[in-house]
């Protein structure tokens, strides 16, 4: 047995085979054939299987997704019978006598650019889709089953990192748990990994490639995982995993149940979410509505910049099925640790102090009014709440609500609907934010405390460094200040302040926030039970107990 250590994201256990992750590399041979023929019977194989798949990940994506997200793989599928596409490929084989993976490489990739320099950007945007079917074709030359990276039963995924985007493509019903050698404890994918209620081990750095196939326990409890554990330890670590189990089935008894302190103080306790696929999970752990749609995740599923109507349907999906709840969905966060390839940013020294989240939407007027129309259309599908991330100033949110109010004049004019009871607020993530809550709370309906990134720039505590978790005091008394600043200045001027990022769940937090007079609790759908159970234990009228 093997005992291999890291820092734990997760408290929960997961048994089974390891299954190491690797992102496909492709090694392609650019020598000349003689006989062009068998190539051309290769490419066209290839090609047929490409497009089978395309086929079924579009039926898989229908069911998952919905239709419009599953729409992608049919365009894709379509892609694979176009002529002019097919002929760029062959005629490097018959011409040049290339093998069929070379010609499927360089011919994909001359159409592509040949999409990237159109004026039009529809069609620009085309050009990642002609790579990604093309990677499809070469895919099935090279014999790399994709398939493969995940595997098809239920594993515990072991990989050197991975990507928010990485993170959202996995099928999540194949995943046990997760292993990183990288990763911080607030990076996104953590994030994911507990939205998903994965235990998980970052910064684990014995992993091995040997590791596949093993059989293995992943104990979040103790920060560890075993390969080849002895019966002993299966025994006992399978008790405790259906003891969870079985404390998760108790939980179930508080569905239905209020927030309600012993003394009688009832709060919000709703659910962060980052898609539609997310929306069972809401509700099957009775949340009161979602306090933070992370809707960066819509973009980041997406392999071009989302359409008003494909946004528009998403977000009117999870409106609709989760009404009359309040589903305070964020304007896109992208940027730091969340890039995209095709929003085509600059590599920055210092990015999550840099041009993100609204700096983007402000200075990107198109891309910004494509989601504040789609968000305004989807409004009258349910109860939508607007929210502003990373504001620093009353001037950005007096900006924000204008080209809202000039989004809503352009729907009027086309004689589109949009909802008159929407709520408009910001996230409270910086310092500056915190400091300025005053002045900022007579603008908006609402506060949100972001204390992700509330933390990391109160602290100057880079959230994707994991040298620096040592430093980190997530319970910093400067946060706890700002927070309390934050609901006061709220309450003063009339209106609610919750909490969304990753200290709402922090059940030794819970009575303090309580005290605090916080109004709601975001929190991922997994902690929403077990933070009920949490508030009904807490009596506000005897002595803080923390
Ligand atoms: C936060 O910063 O606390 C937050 C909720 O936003 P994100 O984690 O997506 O940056
Ligand atoms: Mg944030």
């Amino acid at each position: 047995m093997q005992v291999a250590t890291g820092t734990s994201i997760l408290n929960g256990i997961a048994i089974g085979k390891i299954k190491i992750y690797k992102a496909p590399v492709y090694k392609i041979d650019d020598s000349l054939v003689n006989d062009p023929i068998p190539e051309l019977k290769r490419f066209e194989d290839a090609r047929v299987k490409a497009q089978d798949q395309q086929n079924v990940l579009y039926e898989k994506a229908v069911d998952s997704a919905g239709e419009d997200s599953a729409a992608i793989f049919q365009f894709h599928a379509d892609m694979l019978d176009d002529d002019d596409l097919l002929d760029a490929v062959k005629t490097i084989i018959v011409d040049q006598h290339h093998t069929a993976e070379y010609a499927a490489k360089q011919g994909f990739a001359n159409v592509a650019e040949m999409f990237k320099e159109m004026d039009d950007p529809y069609f620009q945007a085309r050009s990642a889709d002609v790579i990604d079917v093309g990677n499809a074709v070469i895919e099935y030359l090279l014999g790399i089953d994709t398939t493969s990276l995940q595997g098809t039963e239920p594993t515990i995924l072991v990989a050197e990192d991975l990507a928010p985007s990485e993170t959202v493509k996995l099928d999540k019903s194949l995943l046990l748990g997760m292993i990183t050698r990288e990763g911080s404890s607030n990076s996104h994918t953590a994030i994911l990994a507990r939205s998903m209620n994965l235990p998980a081990l970052i910064q684990c750095k014995q992993i091995s490639d040997d590791w596949d196939g093993k059989f293995a326990i992943l104990d979040g409890y103790n920060s560890c995982v075993y390969i080849d554990p002895t019966q002993d330890l299966i025994d006992s670590l399978t008790a405790k995993h259906n003891e969870d189990l079985r404390k998760e089935a108790l939980l179930q008894e508080l569905k239905g149940k209020t927030n309600t302190t012993i003394d009688g103080k009832t709060i919000k306790v709703f659910a962060n979410i980052g898609g539609p696929s997310d929306v069972g999970a809401v509700q099957q752990n009775d949340a009161e509505g979602v306090g933070l749609f992370r809707s960066e995740f819509v973009y980041l599923n997406s392999p071009e910049d989302p359409s008003e109507e494909t946004q528009f349907l998403a977000y009117k999906r999870v409106l609709e099925t989760l009404a009359p709840k309040l589903v305070v969905i964020r304007t896109c966060d992208i940027g730091a640790d969340k890039t995209i390839d095709y929003m085509d940013l600059d590599k920055e020294v210092n990015p999550a102090l840099g041009y993100r989240a609204i700096r983007i939407c402000l200075t990107r007027k198109d891309f910004f009014k494509r989601q504040l129309r789609a968000l305004l259309r989807a409004s009258v599908y349910g109860n939508l709440g607007i929210m502003f991330p990373m504001i620093i100033s009353v001037r950005e949110v007096r900006e924000c609500k204008e080209i809202l109010a000039e989004c809503k004049r352009e729907l009027e004019n086309e004689g589109q609907k949009y909802s008159d009871i929407i709520q408009v607020g910001i996230m409270i993530e910086t310092p500056a934010a915190a400091l300025c809550a005053d002045e900022l709370a007579s603008e908006v309906d609402f506060f949100s405390l972001g204390t992700n990134d509330l933390t990391q720039y109160t602290c100057a505590i880079d959230r994707q460094n994991a040298k620096l978790e040592p430093f980190a005091d997530t319970h910093h008394p400067a946060v706890m200040k700002e927070i309390k600043m934050t609901i006061d200045a709220a309450h003063r001027h009339g209106i609610w302040a919750g909490i969304c990022g990753e200290l709402g769940a922090d059940p030794t937090l819970t009575e303090t926030f309580l005290r605090m007079g916080v109004d709601e609790l975001s929190v991922n759908a997994k902690s929403v039970l077990p933070l009920r159970k949490k508030i009904r234990s807490i009596d506000l009228s005897k002595p803080a107990q923390s």
